[in-house]
């Protein structure tokens, strides 16, 4: 046990700060968090959970008009009531805060609210108090950027898009990434005319080329606006809505922007930078492999150091980083390589492993076999909606490193084929298993035909 006040001090109670606590805690370290907004972090309140909340409340729309050619007629038109999701959401919400609150205090961890700056290498000071801790843990995470054009402050950002008012009846999303098209596709499922405004050629870089252009097709049948190569220029109030004048030379008038235009890390008033911590050129924290920072005294993890800013990995990172500091067997250091991911946009994309074109470039020959087909369920709801599934086999070794799907509930698919990636299995091994009947997924053990190398 050290003079200090705490082992562990963490700053931002999200999902890899309430983590590492909990287990350092668990370890037998004495741990205090500062939290100076909610409990959970983005990802309970204001990204992963209320998204897939809203997700969900947007595939509705699709069912209800499934349900008809299963033999089911709808006494009237279906009618969405936004304020209900809201309040339910918040409800929900309200519900995991507690949640939180009560593992940390189960854990014997103290709860500081405030936000905490860092003052020396072993010092912070949070709602009034100086505290000594031997190691202090920056877990801020991250917050929305948005750039710089007239009119920027009418537009929100994914704080505030949950909690609207009302339903925006015409709704834009700038930026190509997971935020943008994610609720580019929930606007659209709830009802309203939904834009997509992307600065590139292509939503989603850095996933499979396929993957994109298989996914625009999806999100314009269904509906969603896609407007590539235009940037927003600038944004102004105007009687009834707001007018969104594009660098392409079009203007669109809607009710909602949400800037989705990435995350930043938020280190405002941490207090790093009088202490001289190195970062990174974008501005994230730079850590070493015990997620030591140029202070070795000083910790970070999650979406503050970069990296998949992404819920699991700030989890693993947190259990990573306590095995080091607080357990007897430092473990081998994180392996980033085949997280899977998913994004949440209708149909969903589920992945792990190597785009074709990363495949490609780090082992030249590969072998790709992919199939695209109209689900079972579509034969009979009318729907057109379609479904990709792709591998990417390693020529040399057979070994898949690549798994890609554009359909419904890709997330919870790729799951499993995660396992297999990251086991390094053959596409021999996949061949062998033997498929369930009647699904999509069996279409991943049952590609045998060779689509191009
Ligand atoms: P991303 O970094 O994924 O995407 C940002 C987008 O904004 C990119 O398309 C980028 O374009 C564009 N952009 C950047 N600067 C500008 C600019 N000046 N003008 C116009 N467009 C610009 O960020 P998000 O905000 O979508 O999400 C943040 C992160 O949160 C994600 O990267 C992801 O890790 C995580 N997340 C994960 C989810 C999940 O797991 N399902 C869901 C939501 C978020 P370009 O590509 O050209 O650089």
């Amino acid at each position: 046990m050290s003079d200090f006040d705490y082992d562990l001090f963490v700053i931002g109670a999200g999902s890899g700060g309430v983590r590492a606590a909990r287990t350092a805690a668990a370890a037998g370290a004495r741990v205090a968090v500062a939290e100076d907004r909610y409990l959970g972090g983005t990802c309970v309140n204001v990204g992963c959970v209320p998204k897939k909340l809203y997700s969900y409340a947007a595939h509705f729309h699709d069912a209800f008009q499934d349900a008809r050619g299963f033999g089911w007629r709808l006494p009237e038109a279906p009618v969405f009531d936004w304020a209900t999701l809201r309040d339910n959401k918040v409800r929900e919400i309200t519900r995991l805060n507690e949640i939180y609150g009560r593992l940390l205090d189960s854990a014997g961890v103290r709860l500081i609210h405030g936000r905490a700056r860092v003052v020396d290498a072993h010092r912070v000071e949070v709602a009034g108090e100086s505290i000594t801790a031997a190691k202090i843990l920056v877990a801020v995470g991250g917050w929305p950027w948005v750039p710089d054009f007239p009119g920027r402050e009418l537009a929100v950002t994914s704080n505030e898009v949950f909690d609207l008012a009302q339903l925006p009846r015409r709704f834009l999303a700038l930026g190509g990434g997971y935020i943008a098209v994610e609720f580019a596709s929930i606007f659209n499922g709830l009802g309203s005319e939904s834009h997509l405004v992307y600065r590139g050629e292509l939503f989603l870089r850095g996933f499979d080329r396929e993957v994109r252009e298989f996914t625009r097709e999806q999100m314009a049948a269904k509906g969603v606006r896609l407007h590539f190569e235009a940037n927003v220029e600038r944004i102004d109030k105007v009687e009834g809505g707001l007018l969104v004048t594009l660098t392409n030379g079009e203007s669109l008038e809607v009710d909602a922007v949400l800037a989705a235009t990435g995350r930043r890390p938020h280190l405002e008033g941490v207090g790093l930078d009088a202490l001289d911590i190195e970062l990174n050129g974008d501005g994230t924290v730079k850590v070493n492999e015990r997620f030591e920072t140029s202070v070795p005294s000083i910790l970070a993890l999650g979406d503050v150091i970069g990296g998949p800013e992404l819920t699991p990995v700030a989890l693993a990172e947190a259990m990573h980083l306590v095995q080091q500091h607080f357990g007897d067997a430092p473990p081998a250091p994180m392996d980033y390589r085949n997280i899977a991911t998913a994004v949440f946009c209708h149909p969903n994309i589920g992945t792990v492993g190597l785009s074709e074109e990363q495949a490609r470039k780090q082992y030249g020959a590969i072998r790709v076999y992919r199939t695209d087909f109209r689900p079972m369920k579509h034969t009979l709801s009318g729907s057109e909606e379609r479904c990709l599934m792709k591998l990417i086999v390693a020529d040399d070794s057979d070994v898949v490193v690549g798994a890609h799907m554009v359909g419904e509930e890709a997330g919870e698919l790729i799951q499993g084929v995660a396992i297999a990636v990251r086991a390094g299995l053959t596409k021999a091994d996949f061949d062998a298993t033997v498929g369930i009947h009647p699904t999509g997924a069996e279409e991943f053990v049952t590609m045998r035909t060779l689509s191009r190398r």
